[in-house]
């Protein structure tokens, strides 16, 4: 994390600002703003842990918050400890102590033993912007806290960047669900990020959500969620317009539209819009963009100059095909639809998981044919494998959504994302 003081601003002063105020340090709203009351409580924070007060976050404050924002600690066990004492002095559980330790024997501890202490607090926030580095500290620190987590790659982004994939559940029934395609839409990334934290705990201690038992959910299905297909876009919208960075800055080039960036950018990093870059009817796509006067990289809209152009899309396409996906959900934003439908080729039984999803969200089921889109990921997968594959539009208003609708938006799809694995 790059240094923040008073005047910075940006994700990492929303990210901090979040941390410090459910620790118990009134910085104030979330505004990303750093500002007088955020130093006081940076200051407050650093005196009662022993660091310089200077109201700075810089390298030694950094990394204290650092691994709060992991959420665990390393610890030593020492002479007269119980796992109950230690579980005492984090705030944490017994449980979440023992589930980050598989293994661990509380009746036979060692002295000088480490063992991972996980702290009491979540560590998906969902009042903040999201980052590729956020999510990747939090896949990290979920990783962790929950051993039987199974994560990987589907791929790299063009700058690089990881397309993590995180593994619930060891059944046979393989389901997957991803988010943000698009850059500006990333308020999809914490709806999936926030359910796998949840599916985990629950999970740790044999429970269960909106009465779906997650044990069995476990046994039954392997859901692998991609939280993140459009890293580069994402940060372009949430992180560079604060930070400077060479690549985006020349990205930034391609914004001829005179909309601020947060509100306009689609693509990835090299302006090929994702969700129009699959092998499932392109070259109609692709007419309609040079009709439509789009001819190159752009924030939104461009498909690229042919199929699978991008490193993104290779890498779903490749991951699917690895998989045998019974059915997959592709997490978009605007107006609470979903899209079910490609060219009449998928199975009838997804008109009947169409209406379920609408059921338990209140989202309504796009049927108008004449709204023809194409070259998307769910259209490349119902062609492909004439299975269920979804698009879900979330969220209200204009783009990006902003994060305030996040318990809306969560407690509209929670209940999708459970049936998801088991329809
Ligand atoms: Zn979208």
């Amino acid at each position: 994390m790059e240094v923040l003081s008073l005047g910075s601003s940006g994700p990492n002063v929303k990210l901090i600002q979040s941390l410090l105020n459910r620790i118990g340090y009134n910085a104030g709203p979330i505004d990303g703003i750093f500002g007088t009351q955020m130093r006081s409580a940076v200051i407050a924070f650093q005196r009662n842990n022993g660091l310089v007060p200077d109201g700075v976050v810089g390298p030694a404050t950094g990394n204290v918050f650092e691994r709060l924002l992991l959420g665990y600690d390393t610890y030593t066990i020492r002479s007269g400890d119980t796992l109950f004492k230690i579980a005492r002095k984090y705030y944490t559980t017994l449980n979440a102590i023992m589930t980050a330790n598989p293994g661990i024997n509380p009746g036979a501890l060692s002295v000088g033993q480490r063992i991972i202490v996980p702290y009491g607090i979540d560590i998906v926030f969902t009042d903040i912007d999201y980052t590729y580095e956020i999510i990747q500290r939090q896949i990290q620190g979920l990783r962790v806290r929950y051993p039987f987590l199974e994560v990987g790659s589907a791929g790299n982004s063009v700058m690089g960047k990881n397309l993590y994939t995180i593994r619930l559940g060891r059944g046979s029934n393989q389901v997957s669900y991803n988010a943000s395609h698009h850059a500006q839409e990333w308020i999809t990334t914490p709806l999936l990020m926030k359910f796998v934290e949840n599916v985990a705990k629950a999970y740790s201690v044999g429970g269960s959500i909106r009465g779906y038992s997650i044990p069995q959910i476990w046994s039954r299905s392997s859901l692998y969620v991609i939280p993140m297909v459009n890293p580069d876009g994402v940060n372009m919208v949430t992180y560079w317009p604060n930070y400077p960075n060479d690549t985006y800055r020349q990205a930034a080039l391609l914004n001829t539209t005179g909309q601020p960036l947060p509100s306009v950018w689609k693509a990835n990093i090299r302006g090929t819009d994702l969700n129009l870059n699959y092998p499932a009817e392109w070259e109609k796509e692709h007419d309609l963009e040079i009709e439509q006067g789009i001819t190159g990289p752009a924030p939104r809209d461009y498909g690229g100059p042919y199929p699978l152009s991008e490193p993104e899309t290779q890498g779903m396409v490749n991951f699917t095909k690895q998989h045998n996906f019974r059915l997959v959900i592709a997490y978009h934003t605007q107006g609470g639809v979903i899209y079910y439908q490609f060219e009449n080729l998928q199975p009838p039984e997804s008109t009947t998981i169409a209406q379920l999803f609408s059921r338990v969200s209140g989202y309504t089921i796009a049927t108008n044919p004449g709204e023809a889109s194409y070259a998307g990921y769910k259209d490349w997968f119902i062609q492909d494998f004439r299975r269920p594959g979804f698009t879900i539009e979330v969220g209200t208003g204009a783009n990006p959504v902003p994060i305030s609708q996040f318990p809306t938006i969560y407690d509209q799809n929670e209940e999708i994302l459970l049936l998801g694995t088991l329809v």
